[in-house]
């Protein structure tokens, strides 16, 4: 064989000219200290606020405390098997979930991991949990309702699209049983619902989710669930990671209801985590940074502006009281945050009003501009008269002998709050409650005894539903009582009633 030389220098040339320096550098730590979900690890120069870390046995960790030399960090997962001295490697991300459409009808972990025995879950990509709110310019006004389907809350403290409203009780109150019937109101309304189960015992995250799967709701649903028997850091990263897949379908336009159940427990996940990474605690033990952890997850609720495809997300927070104190530092904060509070009573809630919603303390600062007209029309008056009933009753319980006036007063409403009555897993359209507050405000119901109000309340839409299907249509369509609509309403009302008397 015949050697060139030049063949040589210009293979050894384009070899050298190709050579490139792979050099891939890992940088990892050691523990230091492990125990109670939290550990000490020294080095890891590089590392992030948030960052996720790789621990041994496919634990991984959140990087919270940065300190000189060593970062506290908090364990994602069980710490069985995990030793001093074992090492830790950088992912290089920040703690993020899986986001996507085939997550709707799931259960998940606050990882995003299916915990329904229902099989992997495609993901259509990432998403950090902590994300920053949408800007000012970002928004648009909250001027769509978000309808409940209870009466009680349509009418009084009516909630928009994008809207924050607080829903405080002491337990047992119906506070959850609220939340159940607002995301069975959203059936067929397009409205994707988030419910995210903060510390919970998980028998009743389970039952919740057959209720909800038995009335067909689970279809547009989503469980992200992080129940008492786990660790505080994934119960702590639940409500974010439940935000960040509702952000995922407001970006694209969608409506979104979270709900974060509760949020008490939420700022007691972050206080134990507080305590054992040393932070210094402030009031009644929590960490200074309590107040923020919550506003900077209820800011990013929003209501985007048209340009950005005019997608929401509205969130119902859930704060639990004891014995109905709502000046206790977690539940004031949250009502400071919040654009108005739904205060459940429990002395209202075991007299038989259920749901136990106290109308006189609760509000809703932007959900008026979102209540169609028609219920603006009825809930006015609403609002009005229970105010003067709930004032007279309180003087009638001490005298005997009161005025026409007065007593008519009285009774009109005892019947409005018997109205405001509903049972569970019944929302109601908005368009049954505007006609039946109708007949309440404008006293048609008076010479009905209260006790048989229900039982006409449910006659009256079954005579709705079978011979005036004209009459709901038209209100469906002008979404206000006009002239018109009015006329045939009375008459309505009247007819029904005539039969209903006779009976
Ligand atoms: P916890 O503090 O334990 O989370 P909670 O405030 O979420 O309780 P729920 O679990 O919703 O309260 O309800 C407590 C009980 O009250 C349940 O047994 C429920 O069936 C009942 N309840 C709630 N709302 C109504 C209603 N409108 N009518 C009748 N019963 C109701
Ligand atoms: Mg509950």
């Amino acid at each position: 064989m015949h050697i060139k030389p030049e063949e040589i220098t210009s293979v050894i040339k384009n070899e050298v000219e190709k050579y490139e320096r792979y050099l891939k550098t890992v940088d990892s730590g050691t523990i230091i200290r492990i125990g109670d979900g939290v550990a000490t690890v020294y080095g890891l120069d590089e590392c992030v606020e948030g960052e996720l870390l790789e621990f041994p046995k496919g634990v991984y960790g959140m990087a919270l405390n940065l300190e000189h030399d060593s970062v506290g960090c908090v364990l994602l997962g069980p710490e069985e098997g995990i030793k001093e001295g074992d090492v830790v490697v950088r992912t290089g991300k920040i703690v993020e979930v899986p986001v996507g459409d085939r997550i709707i009808g799931r259960v998940i972990d606050a990882l995003g991991n299916p915990i329904d025995g229902k099989g992997f879950i495609k993901n259509d990509g990432f998403r950090p949990i902590e994300v920053k709110a949408p800007s000012i310019i970002d928004r648009s006004p909250v001027n769509e309702p978000l309808q409940t389907g209870i009466k009680a809350i349509d009418s009084i403290i009516p909630i928009g699209k994008g809207q924050r409203e607080l829903i405080i009780g002491d337990r047992q109150t119906g506070k959850t049983s609220i939340i159940i019937d607002t995301i069975l109101n959203q059936k067929k309304k397009n409205v994707i619902c988030i419910y995210v189960a903060i510390g919970q015992k998980q028998s009743t995250v389970a039952s919740l989710v057959n209720t909800l799967r038995e009335e067909g709701a689970m279809d547009y649903s989503i469980v992200v669930s992080a129940s008492a028997s786990e660790p505080a850091p994934l119960q702590y990263i639940a409500p974010y990671a439940g935000c960040s897949i509702g952000e995922y379908f407001m970006e694209k336009g969608k409506d979104v209801l979270i709900i974060y159940d509760d949020l008490s427990k939420h700022a007691v996940a972050y206080r134990t985590m507080s305590l054992l990474l040393k932070r210094p605690p402030g009031r009644e033990a929590y960490p200074g940074d309590v107040f923020y952890i919550h506003s900077r997850l209820l800011e990013r609720a929003a209501k985007l502006s048209e340009k950005l495809g005019g997608g929401s997300l509205t969130a119902l927070p859930i704060v639990e009281t004891l014995a109905g104190d709502v000046s206790a530092y977690v539940p004031t904060n949250i009502i400071s945050i919040t654009d108005g509070q739904i205060f459940l009573d429990s002395d209202l809630f075991y007299s038989g009003q259920r749901p136990a919603v106290n109308a006189g303390i609760s509000v809703s600062r932007v959900g008026g501009n979102a209540q169609i007209k028609a219920m603006k029309q009825v809930a006015g008056t609403l609002r009005l008269e229970l105010a003067q009933y709930r004032e007279l009753a309180s003087f009638a319980q001490f005298g005997s002998d009161l005025d026409k006036d007065t007593r008519r007063r009285l009774e009109k409403g005892k019947r409005l709050v018997e109205i405001l009555k509903q049972d569970q897993y019944e929302p109601l359209d908005v368009n049954y409650q505007i006609i039946m507050l109708y007949a309440g405000v404008n006293d048609f119901l008076s010479d009905i005894d209260v006790k048989k109000i229900r039982a006409f309340e449910k006659g009256f839409f079954e005579y709705i539903k079978s011979s005036e299907i004209l009459l709901l249509d038209s209100l469906k369509r002008e979404k206000k009582i006009t002239d018109e609509i009015k006329e045939d309403l009375e008459e309505a009302i009247l007819t029904f009633k005539n039969m209903f008397l006779e009976e």
